[in-house]
């Protein structure tokens, strides 16, 4: 018998996800391969006004998640969250905090947030994944932007969302 003890981890993937795109789903593989357990958080306070509450944010996050727990077998728990980040992943037990990297754009606002929640918390690390080629460019406000002028996101997010985005859309 191996004398090495596995501990038990859980990673915790934290955003707005308004709404979820593929670039998400992705960064979201990705993390499910790494931890026992992932966390979704789903910040409440998405900036000014965001086109989804927060409740239909977290439904749709779950609803598009199915694939991937199928995939990895990984179980990912969806919660919706209003406190500071290192608060939230001591009370969820995460011992690491995932973020994902886009272009050199993110990298000053996640260098930024990284140094201070190391500050605040060091036995929280964050790691850094970058999405496939495919969906690196991807990003929720630029989805958010094409949809209410009329362009076509359906490459961008997944089924269920691009339904209710055309929705959400066509109300305003
Ligand atoms: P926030 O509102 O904090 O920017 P988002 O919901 O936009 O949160 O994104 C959550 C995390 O996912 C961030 O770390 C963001 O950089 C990352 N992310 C979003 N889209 C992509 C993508 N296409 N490829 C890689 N990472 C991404």
């Amino acid at each position: 018998m191996s004398d090495v003890q596995h501990t038990w981890r859980i990673g915790l993937y934290p955003g707005s996800f308004d709404p979820i795109t593929n670039g998400h789903l992705d960064i979201i593989a990705r993390a499910a391969r790494m931890f026992d357990k992932l966390v979704v958080g789903v910040a409440m306070n998405a900036g000014k006004g965001p086109l989804f509450p927060i409740a239909e944010r977290v439904e749709l996050v779950q609803a598009e998640l199915a694939a991937v727990t199928e995939r990895t077998g990984t179980p990912i728990e969806v919660r919706p969250f209003d406190t500071l980040l290192v608060k939230f992943a001591a009370e969820v037990g995460a011992s690491t905090i995932v973020r994902g990297l886009r272009a050199v754009s993110d990298f000053d606002y996640e260098f930024q947030m990284a140094g201070m929640n190391y500050r605040m918390r060091p036995e929280v690390e964050t790691v850094f994944l970058m999405a496939s080629e495919r969906h690196q460019f991807i990003s929720s406000r630029f989805v958010k932007e094409i949809a209410q002028l009329g362009g076509d996101i359906s490459s961008f997010v997944p089924a269920l969302t691009l339904e209710r985005t055309l929705a959400r859309v066509a109300k305003r």
